[in-house]
């Protein structure tokens, strides 16, 4: 037998990652902060280039922990970092999720999640999205899955979802609740406070986005004592590297070049993104409510657009196979465009390209 033969059949199937890797002027493709990092992980990092890098790091990032709950104003809650907060959600299934267990989500969302649940060997359990954009929490929760994931604000469709469905499936699910709020930073609020309550919910996030620290790679996760030790367990020891846990804990710092940098720059996102939706909206398009640093773009032409911008220098990402049941989804045929929200002048390059191409 070859080696293809003996891999796992959730791995010989999967495919490889491949996002569309063209260098553009304009990037506004994966939801990123345009504006950049933070000045003092940049200093950080400079000034830590030759410190010890030849010993592992702390090993569950216990130095990070504390500051983490300290910025999301939780006491009485533990932390589990990650690789990103890909490797929380991965951790969080490999936890809980037994080969042949099921998770349920809503469609569409973060396209990480099969991808994960199919590697930790999870059965899909899919649930459209309601017309509003809202989850339907009564068919999640009657799924009777092991892992229910839900997203807030979504992605990709940038919208949010409400209190009283995130409550609905908090309260009634019958195992694991993961409430990905990477994007929580733009959002008019978050339920991060709903762990004081629940044993079972684990809130993850990421310092990719609002933080500017994507290359770094570190995500995290909060939630009561039990669930945390569970799946830092299931994730392992050493996971984030020594640089990268002095960067993110010198960003933590209330000082304007670490927090109030990225406080100032999420809401000069909040403040373009609406600007930009009313822009959009002027050209003609239908924008979705965006509570996130990306909008979405409902458009029957979303890849040949994607394909005429890429040629102007603009990297935009385009959706198709989008769930039929939505209506405002269905008008585009499933189709869709995401952009991502940066500086003024860089949305204004988008928009004097695009005009045209439309
Ligand atoms: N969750 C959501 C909803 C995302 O959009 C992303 C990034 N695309 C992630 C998690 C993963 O981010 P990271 O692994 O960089 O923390």
């Amino acid at each position: 037998m070859g080696a293809n033969e003996l891999a796992r059949t959730g791995v010989r199937e999967l495919p490889l990652y491949a996002p569309d890797g063209t260098t553009c002027d304009i990037d506004v493709s994966d939801n990123t902060n345009l504006w950049g990092a933070p000045p003092a992980a940049l200093r950080m990092i400079s000034s830590a280039m030759g410190s010890s890098v030849s010993r592992y790091p702390s090993v569950y990032s216990e130095p990070l922990r504390g500051a983490i709950l300290q910025y999301v104003e939780l006491t009485d809650a533990s932390v589990v970092t990650g690789c990103g907060s890909d490797d929380v959600l991965d951790s969080t299934m490999r936890a809980f999720g037994d080969t042949g267990n099921s998770i349920a989500y809503s469609v569409p969302t973060f396209s990480m999640i099969p991808v994960l649940a199919r590697l930790n060997g999870l059965a899909l359990r899919e649930v459209p999205l309601m017309p509003d954009f809202d989850v339907d929490a009564e068919q999640l929760v009657d799924c009777e899955a092991k892992i229910t994931y839900l997203c807030a604000p979504n992605n990709p469709t940038a919208t949010s979802i409400s209190r009283s469905a995130v409550e609905y499936v908090v309260a009634r699910a019958r195992g694991i609740v993961m409430l990905d709020e990477a994007y929580a930073e733009f959002a008019p609020e978050t339920f991060a406070d709903l762990v004081a309550n629940n044993d079972r919910l684990i809130v993850v996030r990421t310092f990719s986005k609002a933080f500017g620290l994507a290359g770094l790679r570190v995500g995290y996760g909060v939630g009561s004592r039990e669930i945390i030790r569970l799946v830092e367990r299931a994730r392992g020891p050493y996971k984030v590297s020594s640089l990268a846990e002095r960067a993110v804990l010198a960003t933590l710092d209330t000082t304007p070049d670490g927090l109030g940098w990225v406080r100032e720059h999420a809401a000069l996102a909040v403040t373009n993104r609406n600007r930009l939706a009313a822009a959009l909206s002027t050209l003609g398009l239908p924008v979705l409510p965006s509570a996130a640093s990306f909008v979405m773009v409902p458009l029957a032409r979303a890849r040949e657009i994607g394909i005429a911008l890429r040629e102007q220098g603009v990297l935009v990402r385009p959706f198709t196979g989008l769930p039929l049941e939505i209506p405002m989804l269905a008008a585009s045929n499933g189709a869709a465009l995401r952009i991502g929200v940066g500086p003024w002048e860089m949305m204004q390059g988008l928009l004097d390209r695009l005009a045209p191409v439309l």
